[in-house]
């Protein structure tokens, strides 16, 4: 008699299971509420708690720090999930995401051993702060300053665009040291507008990206012990570098994001396409709406697989500055075409709040400018071509 087969569980299945499961929340759960909240521009606590039970803001920790320890596959899969529901989920996740990227990669032992397991259950956040009112593109020409004073860092400057700001525990400050460098603070905080000489001064108005709060910050003579420098001593001046290298793997996420919006925009537009009819039949065999279909279909198809080849890169251990800004390039652009397709596909109906797809509209040029413009996207990767192209 043969011994009965055994099938292990894999990783695989296991991350399978997993967006499976939030897939299912995602259609039940967020998709027939999301758009009420976001035009109230309101806070989806019941999502944020779902969220957190899921184990998503420890999604990418590593498991000795109490974290799921997922891959970026896993993770790009997750993101893309959520955001074909509402794009503002991904968001709430994002800046934390990108807090405990630089905690883990460049933070002391002490650093990590403080944070990281404080950070995997949702209820201690991270946002991230490199934007200023005069320095996007531009981040190496930040002006915000840390001034030493003992063994303390006082820093006074104003930050802009600084997404969950306001409920964040801890801010991934980037600051000017007296080096002329940029150096990064792990600012703690409490959750609110105003905290010991850090003032929540601005909520910003958005285009979309409605219910999680992105704001200015002031800050005024307030003092941070040394010990919160990230990296210690070494990461002294390193503060881009360590910023820009968590924005690399970012700008998978960001590609995820508009991967998730771009299917929603065609799910709606496919659907829509067959159940309205002109001239006697439905505008879905009208040649022109069909042609339009195809194309989003074939921009998606294309957003998707860059998007997995750049996240399944990383997880083997290569290089991705060149396929991740790809990809983010590609992705971002290609969600905006494919939202604003099937805004054009529901004909007047796209322009009214009763349909998501307007939501889709919104959210879609985020993508365009988040984390690196399409600009800065052409720019890294004509840079990154250059260095892996030589002539001699
Ligand atoms: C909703 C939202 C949330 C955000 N959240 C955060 C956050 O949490 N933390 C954070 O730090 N930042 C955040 N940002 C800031 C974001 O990263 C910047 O907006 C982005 O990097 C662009 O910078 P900018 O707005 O200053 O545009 P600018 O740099 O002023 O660019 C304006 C235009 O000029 C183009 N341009 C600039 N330089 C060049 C060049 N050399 N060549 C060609 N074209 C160029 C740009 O592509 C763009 O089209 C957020 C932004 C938004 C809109």
């Amino acid at each position: 008699m043969s011994a009965p087969s055994t099938n292990p569980v894999t990783p695989k299945d296991v991350a399978d299971q997993m967006i499976e499961t939030i897939a299912q929340w995602v259609d039940k759960e967020v998709i027939p509420n999301a758009s009420e909240l976001e035009h109230g521009d309101e806070f989806p606590e019941a999502m944020f708690q779902q969220m957190c039970e899921f184990g998503l803001f420890g999604a990418t920790i590593p498991e000795q720090y109490g974290g799921l320890g997922l891959d970026v596959t896993t993770y790009a899969r997750i993101i893309e999930e959520l955001s074909r529901g509402w794009m503002s989920l991904s968001g709430i996740l994002n800046t934390h995401k990108i807090g405990a990227t630089m905690i883990g990669r460049y933070g002391t032992e002490e650093q990590r051993q403080t944070y990281l397991p404080r950070m995997v259950d949702g209820s201690y956040r991270a946002a991230f702060s490199l934007s200023e009112p005069d320095s996007g593109s531009d981040a190496g020409a930040l002006r915000c300053k840390a001034t030493q004073d003992g063994d303390e860092w006082i820093i006074n400057g104003t930050k802009m665009w600084v997404t969950n700001g306001e409920r964040a525990h801890l801010v991934m400050l980037l600051a000017r040291t007296p080096d002329d460098r940029v150096t990064c603070f792990i600012v703690e905080k409490e959750p609110g507008d105003r905290f010991e000489g850090i003032a929540t001064s601005k909520k910003i108005h958005k285009l979309g990206y409605k219910g999680l709060e992105t704001v200015e910050m002031s800050y005024v003579d307030h003092r941070v012990p040394h010990t919160q420098m990230l990296g210690g001593d070494e990461g002294m001046g390193n503060g881009l570098r360590y910023a820009l290298s968590a924005l690399e793997l970012g700008r998978i996420n960001i590609a995820s994001r508009a991967v998730g919006v771009g299917q929603a925009a065609f799910d709606s537009a496919m659907k829509y396409a067959q159940e309205r009819e002109t001239f006697g039949k439905p505008i879905f065999q009208h040649q022109a709406i069909q042609f339009k279909l195809a194309e989003m279909a074939t921009k998606l198809q294309a957003a998707r697989l860059m998007t997995y080849d750049a996240a399944a890169r990383y997880d083997r251990g290569e290089r991705i500055d060149l396929e991740a800004g790809m990809a983010k390039l590609f992705a971002s652009e290609a969600c905006f075409e494919i939202c604003t397709d099937a805004l054009r596909i529901h004909g007047g109906n796209g322009y009214t709040q009763e349909y998501d797809v307007e939501r889709y509209f919104r959210d879609s040029p985020l993508m365009i400018i988040g984390e690196g413009t399409s600009e800065v996207q052409k720019m890294v990767i004509a840079r990154k071509l250059l260095e892996r192209n030589p002539i001699d």
